[in-house]
């Protein structure tokens, strides 16, 4: 699996949106240490806390199916006029993959012009939280 399939994955994802109060739509595809990809996009809720981003859905999937060891996550996200700006995972997404990722684990997002940048987790999350595991 290449980043830019990757990335395809994510971007095919990100139609599954379910964001009728920002109209911003976000993919997230998952890559996993043995192959398999979990999909996720991102799903708003009237009551806007309860909403939850596409990253931790594609990733509360693939650990639902005791998938524990991941290689590297694409993310996209886009409002219905395409910008430039790419899509970063927000905090509490990157804290949520710091539980199971490595500090070298890849995030990898694109702009609607197809520029890539790619990051480590510690890259995005020098000092995320944990209890030592
Ligand atoms: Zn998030």
């Amino acid at each position: 699996m290449t980043d830019l399939e990757l990335l395809n994955l994510a971007v095919n994802a990100m139609e599954n949106a379910y964001s009728p109060y920002s109209e911003f739509k976000v993919g997230a595809a998952l890559l996993c240490e043995n192959g398999d990809v979990y999909c996720g996009a991102n799903i708003e809720n009237s009551s806007y806390s309860a909403t939850i981003c596409a990253e931790r859905v594609a990733l509360f999937k693939a650990v639902s199916d005791r998938q524990t060891s991941f290689k590297s996550m694409a993310v996209v996200g886009c409002y219905p006029v395409k910008t430039q700006d790419f899509c970063y995972p927000c905090g509490v997404c990157l804290q949520t993959l710091r539980e199971f990722c490595a500090p070298d684990f890849k995030i990898i997002t694109a702009n609607s012009l197809g520029d890539i940048k790619e990051f480590t987790l510690k890259e995005l999350l020098p000092y995320g939280f944990s209890l030592g595991r």
